[in-house]
């Protein structure tokens, strides 16, 4: 049956019933899966077709700016004149523009792939969508939503298609990306709108791409893909932007200053040559040379490829980078703040315990598996007793009935196909197999688990106790309200159940069930519920709850307090904001949330590395110190417990005197995060901190690193962040810094190789003409193949390899360090000058012994060399302590391979005739080819002998401060 669904019409301006009429939906069913293929079949996928990355051409022509390649076009056109004037074919400037325009090629396809990855990585953290479908609430990509599909929105969330509201609970939403206002807007279901409303005032309306900023509401799904307000104007939002890390830009810098210093340098030869009476031609020929040499064409490209490769290994372990700059700064990480709970913990949540005014009962069971044990006690002096039955304790009922009426999530089977609609708690039976799972919010999961525990049921409470208002729940609240209409009881079906608990409840229209912090619940409490009836609260009474709550607390469970409010009338909108007050208490849960396995061994791992963990919660302090204990992050004698509410009495100055020894923060907000970030940097800190909710972005934008929670995070805190947890564990982030320090690590490895190179081959250029060789003894083409292709191949592999045993042994490093810091520099120069005068000596041999075909091939000998150097030096390089014979040959596979694969490469230069011709190389003998590759040796040999002369001397330098 084909699907006939008028899509233009003036949503805003219709009531809710036209347009389920006009959308054939069901607001309490759901599509059927017939109309959902229909309807995916004429409308497509719900996504919008934009403009996928920069223009290609922007990416291409970028790749011809960079001043290192304009250098080189300059020689080009030099040595072409230069080739033009003695009448030579300019074979080697129609070389180097090849070389070039290949090397801009292959910069393009890796930059294009980069982007590509980054723009995978995107998708993978799109969000998902809660739909009703077929009587069932389901979880999936947005991409799959269809016109008429009835969709939950929750605080958090960004919106994934355009929608008419069904319901709306102060619900307020961020419409920037479309109005430009950053203003949240409140939204209502039940209002109407003159059909020429402009886009910001349709307030019965939502958007795709908009923010949820608080509350929660239901949508009619009229618009997707490319139909939306978002689709209309949706080219330009679709770009996905490589930001240079701050290593590029420096290596950037450097390049320019290379490039600067390598024309300064031309210009003295020249100029001093000149002054010498030297011979213009070949002054310009050493030059053009020793431009060539100074530059390391190859470098650029190899970052880039290592910190794509970086993201890559990242995701592997669950790590998803959202921003290139994050794979570098996550080396030099020194504090991670992490959420407690899932991120800590397991968010596996597990009512334990309940309290009331007269009972106490722990309650058995595992999982969301609605089965498990009551043993309740009554706690009265005078009469004591123990194993009663959850139906005779009044007090008990109430309380879980509470905690079913005043929630927002779902508990259903993974193969729910025996559920009733809505995914409600049938009665166990004990025999299915399949796992029980909660939809929304695990603390509630565990409440609708507990209430199953004692048949319950969930669809009957919230039928008889009809949700007409409520006050969501907040971080920032840690409280939440539900205002249930009770409905008539007379009718004969009425479950026994269910008139018991009305019965056991004040008579009036409405009742209002409250659930959140325990103290703050309290607080608000001047009545308790005793047995069935509600007396004013005692001193006493208080006290002993407290007692309670911190008893629950200090065994690491989250503890939610209850209570109720009879009402007669629906209070108004003004005084909703206001209504809970003078409740009637009702009692404590418990709620067990295990560590998660790996936490611990991932804290003592960051220990090492010199990382501080500090845990931040919205739970009671002693709940988070508990927890903190068991993780290890928390010693009473040198760490502190702060709570949010210090934190508010105190100025900037006195959190940030304090932060570094406070290890847990309990009872924050996430304002409170902002300032816990600020203060921790301000004292030099690299802080990375993780986050879920909306209001946890603008502490994630300030960390160095943000890290968002890829399971339960909300899209803003996802949009926000420098990184994506997919698995939402801590682990994860050690892993990850772990995955920075090693791309750091490697990316200082190929520096030193490329850049030592480098200088060795400026040295030995520039020495030449005092030397009186009469030549140089390398083209600029030669040397633009040394630095791409046998010098850079072995440093891509170098850029692969693995982490070196101790990298999460050490401290960070300051990321405000130079590359060259810490010895990187001097062994640049150092290893440049040995280069140097080792192929000076070797020019000087091969020139000058005697030998009419070493004088004759001398330059090849150079260059084959200075190329075969390099593969020993490549393998030396791969450790700064450990010497070649003590690694393992095989751990990087890579390197060994390019060093064998550039050798052949180097040789078929001299023995291919037409290469041969090409690169102006000799056929070496066997003698000049010993020549080399002794030579060759040399270079490996000096860096073994440093290696083993820095170990002896740390040696003794150790043994001296022992004495
Ligand atoms: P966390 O940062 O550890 O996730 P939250 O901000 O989610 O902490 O929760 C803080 C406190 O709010 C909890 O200790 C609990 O008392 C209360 N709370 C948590 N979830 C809910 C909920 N769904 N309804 C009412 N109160 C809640
Ligand atoms: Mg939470």
């Amino acid at each position: 049956m084909a699907t006939n669904i008028p899509t233009k019409q003036v949503w805003h301006a219709l009531t809710i019933d036209e347009t389920i009429a006009a959308l054939d939906t069901n607001p309490e069913m759901g599509l059927e899966s017939w109309q959902i293929s229909d309807r995916q079949n004429i409308y497509g996928r719900n996504e919008l077709k934009g403009k996928t990355g920069r223009a290609r051409l922007s990416i291409f022509i970028d790749q011809f700016t960079n001043i290192m390649l304009l250098m080189l076009m300059g020689v080009a056109v030099v040595s072409a004149f230069l080739d033009l004037r003695e009448g030579n074919f300019p074979k080697d400037a129609i070389a180097i523009a090849a070389i070039v325009i290949l090397n801009g090629i292959l910069g393009y396809v890796q930059e294009s792939r980069a982007e590509k990855a980054l723009a995978a990585l995107k998708l993978m953290a799109a969000p998902n969508v809660r739909v009703l479908r077929e009587g069932k609430i389901a979880e999936l990509p947005s991409a799959e939503l269809v016109i008429g599909d009835i969709v939950f929105v929750d605080a958090g969330m960004q919106i994934a298609a355009d929608g008419r509201l069904l319901q709306a609970v102060s619900l307020k939403v961020r419409e920037g990306a479309l109005t430009g206002e950053s203003q949240g807007v409140e939204k209502f279901a039940d209002r109407l709108f003159n059909a020429d409303e402009s886009l910001g005032d349709r307030r019965n309306m939502v958007f795709q791409g908009t923010e949820v900023l608080q509350g929660r509401g239901i949508m009619i799904v009229v618009a997707t893909g490319m139909e939306t307000q978002l689709g209309k104007i949706a080219n330009l939002l679709q770009d996905v932007e490589i930001e240079e890390t701050p290593l590029q830009k420096r290596m950037g810098e450097l390049s320019q200053v290379l490039v600067i210093a390598s024309l300064v340098l031309v210009v003295l030869v020249i100029g001093i040559g000149l002054w010498r009476h030297g011979d213009l031609v070949k002054l310009l020929n050493t030059s053009l040379s020793m431009a060539v040499a100074a530059v390391p064409e190859g470098l650029p490209a190899v970052i880039t490829v290592t910190l794509a490769l970086g993201t890559q290994r990242m995701v592997k372990r669950h790590a998803l980078i959202r921003k290139l700059p994050a794979v570098e700064t996550l080396g030099s990480v020194t504090v991670i703040c992490s959420d407690k709970t899932g991120t800590l913990t397991q968010n596996k949540m597990v009512a334990e315990s309940a309290f009331t005014a007269n009972y106490v009962a722990q309650i058995g069971g595992t999982g969301y598996e609605p089965i498990g044990e009551f043993a309740i006690s009554r706690l009265a002096g005078d009469m004591l007793a123990s194993d009663l039955s959850i139906y005779q304790c009044p007090e008990l009922q109430i309380l879980l009935a509470a905690g079913v009426i005043c929630n927002d999530s779902y508990l259903q089977k993974d193969n729910a196909n025996n559920q009733g609609a809505n995914g409600l708690i049938p009665l166990p039976t004990g025999l299915d197999k399949s796992q029980w799972q909660i939809i929304g919010d695990p603390t509630e999961g565990a409440l609708l688990t507990l209430a199953g525990k004692a048949n319950f049921r969930h669809d009957q409470l919230i039928s008889y106790f009809a949700r007409v208002a409520e006050i969501p729940f907040s971080s920032e609240r840690k409280l939440m309200s539900a205002i249930a209409e009770i409905k008539s009881m007379d009718a004969e079906d009425t479950p026994e159940s269910i008139r018991t608990i009305a019965a056991l409840l004040p008579q009036t229209a409405y009742i209002l069930f409250c659930k959140g912090s325990p103290e703050l619940v309290l607080e608000r409490c001047d009545r308790i519920h005793n047995e069935k009836q509600s007396n004013p609260i005692s001193i006493s009474q208080i006290n002993s709850i407290n007692t309670q709550n911190n008893l629950l607390a200090s065994k690491g469970m989250r503890v939610l307090g209850f209570a109720y409010l009879p009402l007669e009338n629906l209070p108004t909108e003004t005084e909703l904001p206001n209504i809970e007050n003078n409740l009637v208490w009702l009692g404590l849960v418990g709620i067990r949330d295990a560590l998660r396995g790996e936490a611990a061994t991932a804290v003592q791992i960051s220990q090492h590395a010199g990382i501080h963990t500090i845990m931040i919660t919205g739970d009671h302090q002693l709940t988070a110190q508990a927890i903190a204990r068991d993780l290890n992050i928390f010693y009473p004698d040198s760490n502190r417990v702060l709570t949010g509410r210090e934190i508010e009495h105190m100025d900037d100055e006195e959190l940030t005197a304090i932060a570094r020894q406070t290890t847990v923060y309990a009872r924050v907000s996430p304002e409170h995060k902002l300032r816990i970030v600020q203060a921790l940097q301000r004292s030099g800190e690299v802080v990375a901190m993780t986050g879920d909710g909306v209001n946890d972005a603008p502490a994630l934008k300030q960390a160095n690193i943000g890290i968002a929670m890829g399971i339960t995070g909300t899209d803003v805190s996802k949009e926000a962040s420098d990184m994506i947890l997919l698995d939402d564990n801590y682990a994860t982030i050690v892993a990850a810094t772990e995955e920075g320090r090693t791309v750091y690590a490697n990316i200082r490895r190929f520096i030193k190789y490329i850049l030592g190179s480098n200088v060795g081959e400026v040295i030995a250029i520039a020495s030449t003409p005092f030397l009186g060789f009469g030549a140089v003894p390398l083209t600029p083409l030669q040397i633009l193949w040394m630095n791409l292709v046998t010098d850079g191949v072995p440093a891509l592999a170098l850029a692969v390899e693995p982490a070196e045993d101790d990298v999460m042994e050490r401290p960070p490093f300051n990321p405000q360090e130079n590359i060259f810091a810490r010895g990187l520099g001097w062994y640049i120069l150092r290893i440049g000058v040995i280069f140097g005068l080792q192929t000076i000596a070797l020019m000087e041999i091969a020139y000058n012994s005697g030998n009419p075909s070493w004088h004759e091939h001398w330059q090849t000998i150079t260059f084959t060399t200075l190329c075969i150097a390099q593969m020993g030096h490549a393998l030396a390089c791969r450790s700064d302590s450990k010497l070649l014979i003590e690694l393992n040959p095989i751990s990087n596979p890579y390197l060994l391979v390019s060093v064998i694969f550039t050798t052949i490469l180097q040789l078929a230069l001299l023995y291919v005739p037409s290469l041969r011709q090409f690169f102006g190389t000799n056929a070496l003998n066997a003698s000049e080819l010993g020549l080399c590759f002794g030579f060759s040796l040399l270079l490996v040999l000096w860096v073994e002998l440093e290696k083993i002369g820095f170990r002896w001397w740390s040696k003794r330098r150790l043994s001296a401060s022992a004495k």
